[in-house]
């Protein structure tokens, strides 16, 4: 097996196979190209995206969905080269045809990550890209106008490196802070890491009572009472906390929260979005005929375990008889319907995250070639990057966009 090579890009997930596969149509083969990937397979986390279905782009990507510090001008160039149609043609190219779903998502028509996946390495084996597997790059050295790589006990050499070696949320599909330390290694600067699209921990005193159970629900995070964001959409009752959509998309202010405690966090949730709390407080007075007690007063208008929970986080006993209540009982309870308050804890953490805020500082990397600033032949792309995304494919987008930016330019 050869040891010298044009270009090595160190990390086979999303960012790090399509760069290969643009570097290789870019040259006309993928001879001279090597992909490095740690995991015994590549892709690993690739096959988890979406629920297994792939989110692979999204219609609607533009700057200002993507965050960490100067994200949203940083990313402008790549996105420019790289608009979501041409990740449609890219995959169109491979075999995969797209279909749009909600909020501009797109999707594999098959509805299967592991098709992707299976295109991206059936175009680099075609192209001749040599893939490695179970090869950890463990240092990236300088040397005589390009590179030398260590794998454990072997070296090889490259003119040009790519770090496509992801972020460190979820562990278990490959999550690593090894481009952290290869980055920094070489003189750049990493910010402060914390997760985002991620599961929240709250205060369970009423929340277990929940757990399970899915709801349409708007998700407000406040801190010290004033509301920061709010989403709308699923919520999901948990064991520890809230998850689901309505969280997942907003989730990334706990994760910076979390980091800094600078006040308290709480989640208020609006249980019933589609009712103002006027037409709230005339239906649940309309409701006091019904002569039932707070164990039943809210089945029909809530799911009956959340009406129950919402009852009794009004101070209200499952005994109590409602068909008496006064204006002021009223008020409480549809407040708590429409402001259900949770005490935020914090998150699942980068193990339970799906994307890594924070990374290596993108002011040392040019924003349209993707090359490092300190290191001439250094290109550093995908989530290692101080750049994440909103949730809805956003962060494969940035993938698919960065590899393609920095393949152009390794290549030119
Ligand atoms: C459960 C889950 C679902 C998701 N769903 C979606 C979705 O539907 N849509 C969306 O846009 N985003 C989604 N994401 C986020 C998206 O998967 C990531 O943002 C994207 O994979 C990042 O691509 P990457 O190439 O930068 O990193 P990765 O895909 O993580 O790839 C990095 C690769 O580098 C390898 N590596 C690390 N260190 C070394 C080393 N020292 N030597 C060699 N190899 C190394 C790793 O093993 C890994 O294979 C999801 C994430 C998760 C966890």
């Amino acid at each position: 097996m050869s040891t010298n090579y044009e270009i090595a890009i160190v990390g086979g997930g999303a960012s790090g196979l399509a760069a290969a596969v643009f570097c290789a149509r870019e040259r006309g083969s993928g001879s001279g190209i090597v992909l490095l990937e740690k995991s015994p397979r590549v892709g690993k986390k690739l096959l988890a995206t979406g629920s297994g279905t792939c989110n692979i782009t999204n219609r609607g990507a533009a700057p200002e969905n993507y965050h960490g510090n100067g994200a949203a001008a940083f990313v402008t160039p790549a996105l420019t080269q790289f608009p979501p149609q041409a990740c449609v043609d890219f995959f169109q190219s491979l075999g995969v045809l797209c279909a749009p779903r909600e909020e501009g998502r797109e999707y594999p028509l098959c509805q299967q990550a592991g098709a992707v996946l299976d295109c991206l390495r059936l175009e680099l084996s075609s192209l001749g890209v040599t893939e490695r597997c179970d090869a950890a790059v463990t240092a990236v050295t300088p040397q005589n106008g390009g590179f030398r790589l260590t794998l454990g006990s072997e070296s090889i050499t490259a003119r040009r490196v790519i770090l496509s070696t992801g972020g460190a949320a979820s562990p278990s599909l490959g999550g690593t802070s090894d481009g952290y330390a290869l980055a920094t290694a070489l003189g750049h600067r990493k910010t402060p890491l914390f997760p985002s699209i991620v599961q929240v921990r709250t205060d369970t005193t009423f929340v277990r009572a929940m757990k399970g159970l899915r709801t349409d629900a708007t998700v407000t995070f406040c801190l010290n009472r004033e509301p920061l964001c709010s989403h709308t959409g699923e919520l999901l009752f948990t064991e520890y906390g809230i998850s689901g959509p309505a969280v997942m998309q907003i989730s990334r202010v706990v994760g910076d929260w979390e980091r800094r405690k600078n006040g308290d966090m709480t989640a208020e949730i609006d249980l019933l979005p589609t009712v103002s709390e006027t037409a709230l407080l005339s239906l649940l007075s309309s409701r006091k005929t019904l002569s039932r007690t707070a164990a039943d007063f809210l089945t029909g208008l809530l799911h009956k375990r959340i009406g129950q929970t919402v009852c009794r986080a009004a101070g209200f006993s499952l005994e109590q008889p409602m068909n008496a209540l006064s204006p002021n009982e009223l008020r409480r309870l549809a407040a708590t319907i429409k402001r259900f308050p949770l005490p935020v804890l914090g998150t699942q953490g980068l193990g339970g995250a799906q994307v890594t805020a924070g990374g290596i500082a993108t002011d040392d990397v040019d924003p349209r070639t993707m090359m490092s600033r300190r290191v001439s032949g250094l290109y550093l792309i995908g989530e290692l990057l101080d750049v994440d995304g909103d949730c809805g494919g956003y962060n494969l987008h940035w993938a698919w966009a960065s590899a393609y930016a920095a393949a152009k330019a390794v290549t030119a």
